[in-house]
């Protein structure tokens, strides 16, 4: 072989993307170099020529997914080398021997959002475990079973996974279970479905690898090695979901549930389009308590709500939760996805909390003046938990390692606050809401964590997992038909 820049180029891609059994440049005999480009070109559907022709030096210089196209190769008339078999089974293959996992968003673009960074991830994790029996679980800090992280460049996992700048390969995944997923720091990333690379598609396809699945020669398909844009189809091909199902089962409530890809050019609204389809699914009374929450309160009849996209649902006093409800009629004008809610024991109104701004309701009536841009008096953006404590006769807002405490009448944060979470020992930051249970005490939740907050002692007396062991949320139902927590 002549290497002229070209054969020298697709050498390397070739030998990248797992189409040569041994290793090295230039090492490749013309028979072996032919045969590899024939099973690229029918991995990506081109005429089998062996000919490396400008049709598939084109193919080969599309973004694309930069983990291997392994066994995928397989579907093609030509069966691999046992030798190849060989080598392949040592990194593909593989699943996890549990079904509910952990995964963490390590890093990310400063220039995307923190929130519609995780809404986005999020959706993405969930495509997979709508038609699987997998269940996720985001942590925000410590030990995850699945790390998703932004890199550039060469990033200490070989030179052949080093990133190369924006196009070529956007991200690659490890198989099971490693547990890692790694993006080109360099692309420039979007959360939308013009300009950019879409996160949401690219991520959905690398938590495909990190659950064991390779990559699909159906075109159509997510696992399928080249970068798609958001389509408005369906995101899951048939093959997408036969091959998550065969190492997972089928989801463990009522049949799967396939989303189209317009669902999740608008993050905010995807829930809307979930529950607004009329087919089988998961039962919906108990939904919650599989997933994460927005925010939580309790009114004065010891009701609960627990709020989640643009729904709700009430766990009465007996623990009997009711199906979601829209928000929209029971609070007009209050958006999708709020940060957080309390409601007051001293004056009987709802308080939301979304963004700089909280919306204040009497009954379903919003208050004149309301929404009102909240941080203007000193309260702090997208917090993560509202709460009305009766020690104080005051909201209390948290965010992050700080929280404030709210006087109702005027509305404003009390002087001499943010102070330290410190002052609430045992309470890590970060929760999704807080409530003041009928027995006394005040119970902050996070993922599927709860923690006891003593408001005598002033300290966290216990902590568990809520949906399993708090029978008041209203999951035991849901607990015992599957062996999970
Ligand atoms: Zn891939
Ligand atoms: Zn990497």
């Amino acid at each position: 072989l002549s290497c002229t820049f070209p054969v020298f180029f697709s050498q390397l891609f070739l030998e990248k993307y797992g189409y040569f059994s041994e290793p090295g440049p230039g090492t490749h005999s013309p028979a072996e170099f032919t045969e590899a480009l024939r099973d690229f070109q029918r991995v990506t559907h081109l005429p089998p020529s062996g000919v490396l022709d400008a049709p598939t030096l084109r193919q080969m210089a599309l973004p694309r997914c930069g983990t291997d196209d392994g066994e995928s190769r397989a579907a093609g008339p030509r069966r691999a080398s046992p030798a190849r078999r060989r080598r392949r089974t040592a990194q593909h293959g593989g699943r996890w021997y549990k079904r509910h996992l952990r995964y963490r968003v390590v890093n990310w673009p400063s220039y995307l959002p923190q929130h519609e960074v995780r809404l986005a991830v999020r959706a993405a994790f969930e495509l997979w475990s709508n038609v699987s029996s997998l269940l996720f679980w985001e942590a925000q800090d410590g030990p995850a079973d699945i790390r998703l992280t932004f890199f550039h460049g060469d990033h200490n996992d070989g030179l052949n996974n080093a990133f190369d700048g924006p196009g070529g390969a956007l991200a690659h995944a490890f198989f099971p279970r490693r547990g890692e997923a790694h993006f080109d720091s360099a692309e420039r990333w979007s959360l939308h479905s013009g300009k950019g690379r879409n996160l949401f598609i690219v991520v959905a396809h690398e938590v495909g690898h990190t659950l064991g699945l390779e990559h699909s020669p159906v075109k159509s398909a997510l696992m399928s090695p080249y970068y798609k844009k958001l389509s408005k189809d369906f995101v899951l091909s048939w093959d997408d979901i036969l091959a998550v199902q065969n190492l997972y089962g089928k989801p463990s409530k009522g049949s799967a549930i396939q989303l189209p890809g317009k669902v999740f050019t608008h993050f905010q609204d995807w829930n809307t389009d979930l529950y607004g389809r009329d087919r089988q699914q998961r039962s919906l009374s108990t939904y919650y308590c599989h997933s994460f929450f927005d925010a939580i309160t309790t009114d004065g009849d010891h009701n609960l709500y627990i709020f989640k996209g643009s729904h709700y649902w009430v766990v009465s006093e007996s623990g009997n939760a009711s199906d979601p409800r829209p928000l929209q009629p029971r609070w007009p004008g209050l958006p999708a996805g709020i940060d957080a809610c309390a409601w007051s024991q001293l004056s009987g109104k709802f308080y939301f909390f979304k963004g700089g701004r909280c919306w204040r309701y009497a009954g379903s009536k919003l208050e004149a003046g309301f929404p009102r841009k909240c941080s203007a008096l000193g309260l702090p953006r997208h917090p993560d938990t509202a709460l009305y404590f009766q020690q104080l006769r005051r909201l209390v807002l948290f965010k992050g390692p700080k929280y404030f405490v709210v006087g109702e009448e005027p509305l404003g944060a009390e002087p001499y606050y943010p102070r330290s979470l410190r002052d609430w020992a045992g309470l890590p930051p970060g929760t999704a809401g807080a409530l003041t249970h009928r027995d006394g005490s005040v119970y902050f939740f996070r993922d599927d964590q709860y923690w006891k907050f003593d408001q005598a002692k002033l300290q966290v007396v216990a902590s568990g997992k809520w949906a399993a062991q708090l029978a008041w949320m209203g999951c035991w139902d849901a607990n015992s038909e599957q062996v999970l927590f």
